[in-house]
């Protein structure tokens, strides 16, 4: 039994979360876990289209999934294990990455199929009681009490209209959030200044990438600012994505399918392995995926995962924000609930700290936009200290730990780890060039 304290006592809930993707459903599973009365509402039915994602699924977000009893055998069935990343940059180098870094004991990362995911987080919730989920239900207005507190939510669920109350109303509703409509949510940070694009789409038949045997995920930044990566995912396809700065594909002419087509074909690194490969046919994707930050919450209301956060998918953080942003703000939800603290003392804790988890792998995404997509190395650059810098081994092992957040993203690229890199590569490579063998070989064009 939960005692209620502030706020909407006689209220059949204590949280309703408007959507049940990530951030909602890994909510209400840890609410439900300290038995609280949570009602969940999404207008998808499950297995639902997936959510526009073409997603990398990395072993801090897979713990985080653990940790609400998500099932791997059903999120990652048929999706194999990736233990590598190949970084081609332009045709000046490229650089393997084993995928160095352990977490829960796993070594390894999916490029995850949404639409298994989603419907995996959705049916565990089917594990607590006191969660009451309904799939096909659309929120279209908030009920607000006569403070102007948010109460509840109006929902149209197959044409019926039915008004739900509760203590509070959280907004997993991702980035186009009608909850941080309605309550005007103010964006509190943006950066419209490194704006990408992506289109992608399924493949199936796509070429190894060599004769390794080893399935990786193949990243080439062409220095045009575009990149197109491949990756392979569930039941043998390949997702191949272009992304690019989304001033250039405004400048496109095409529909996005002829563009899609048109910038892959621009790229024989990727385009050789789609030579005898056939394509779903329906290119998907987002046009100025946003970066930004809104207020995390308000009289009645709080945002979580997209809704709360959006950045660009280059570093592959979306799940695991929504992931861990639930977390935080269920661990607050329910000592409000337990009566420990007021809502406004909630709210402030919960948003401090998401903040703080999220804003520096912000700062380092958008630093890599600048640098990546935004600007193109000099030819003198990419062919020495940058070729140097990447082909190091310990460079990939801190790009994993990075991607992981294993350490502070501040400290990702220190001036004087720059240089230690550099230095290092100039060494080995000399020394390889020496030994007749250069493991950074250029590419070879097919
Ligand atoms: C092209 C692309 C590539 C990406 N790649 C990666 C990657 O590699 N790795 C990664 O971790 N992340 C990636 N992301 C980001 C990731 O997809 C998101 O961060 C993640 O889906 C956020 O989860 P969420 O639960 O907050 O929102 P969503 O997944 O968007 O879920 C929101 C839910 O709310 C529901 N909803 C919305 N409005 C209403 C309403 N009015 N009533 C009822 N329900 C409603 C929707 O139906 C939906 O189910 C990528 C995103 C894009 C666009």
């Amino acid at each position: 039994m939960v005692p209620m304290s502030d706020g909407g006592d006689a209220s059949p809930y204590d949280v309703i979360i408007v959507g049940g993707r990530p951030a909602g459903a890994s909510l209400a599973a840890r609410l439900g876990a300290a038995g609280l009365r949570v009602l969940i509402l999404d207008r998808a039915t499950f297995p639902s289209l997936p959510a526009v994602s073409a997603p990398f699924l990395l072993p801090h977000a897979l713990e985080l999934l653990d940790e609400i009893g998500a099932d791997e055998a059903a999120y990652a069935e048929a999706t194999p294990r990736l233990r590598a990343f190949v970084l081609e940059i332009g045709d000046y180098f490229r650089s393997v990455f084993p995928f160095d870094v352990e977490i829960a004991g796993r070594d390894y990362f999916y490029t995850i199929d949404r639409a298994r995911l989603d419907s995996t987080l959705w049916r565990n919730l089917e594990r607590f009681p006191s969660v009451t989920a309904w799939e096909g239900a659309k929120v279209t207005e908030l009920v607000r009490e006569g403070d102007g507190r948010v109460a509840g939510v109006v929902v149209d669920r197959d044409g019926a209209i039915v008004e739900c109350r509760a203590a509070a109303v959280v907004g997993a509703d991702g980035r186009f959030s009608l909850v941080a409509r309605k309550v005007d949510a103010a964006i509190t940070e943006e950066r419209a200044d490194v704006v990408t694009t992506v289109y992608y789409d399924f493949w199936e038949g796509v070429a190894d990438y060599d004769d390794s045997g080893q399935q990786l995920a193949q990243i080439y930044s062409s220095c045009d600012g575009f990149s197109a990566v491949a990756m392979p995912t569930a039941d043998a396809k390949t997702i191949v994505l272009v992304q690019g700065r989304a001033d250039y594909f405004a400048a496109l002419t095409g529909d996005a399918e002829a563009n899609y087509e048109t910038l892959l074909r621009a790229r024989p690194r990727i385009w050789r392995r789609l030579a005898g490969a056939t394509r779903r046919g329906k290119v998907a994707g987002m046009k100025r995926v946003g970066n930004l930050f809104r207020e995390a919450g308000g009289p009645g209301w709080a945002l979580v995962g997209d809704a709360y956060h959006q950045k660009d998918s280059i570093d592959a953080q979306g799940i695991y924000d929504a992931l861990i942003g639930a977390k935080l703000l269920a661990r607050h939800l329910i000592r409000w609930r337990r009566g420990e603290v007021g809502w406004e003392a909630a709210v402030a804790s919960y948003s401090d700290e998401v903040y703080a988890v999220c804003k520096p792998m912000f700062e380092a995404t958008m630093g890599r936009l600048e640098r990546e997509i935004y600007s193109a190395p000099p030819p003198a650059v990419a062919k020495t200290m940058m070729r140097w810098m990447l082909t190091h081994p310990e460079y990939g092992r801190r790009y994993a730990e990075f991607v992981t957040r294993r350490f502070d993203p501040a400290t990702f690229l220190t001036p004087p780890l720059i240089l230690k890199f550099a230095a290092k590569g100039a060494v080995q490579r000399l020394r390889r060039r020496l030994g007749g063998a250069d493991p950074t070989d250029p590419l070879e064009l097919a």
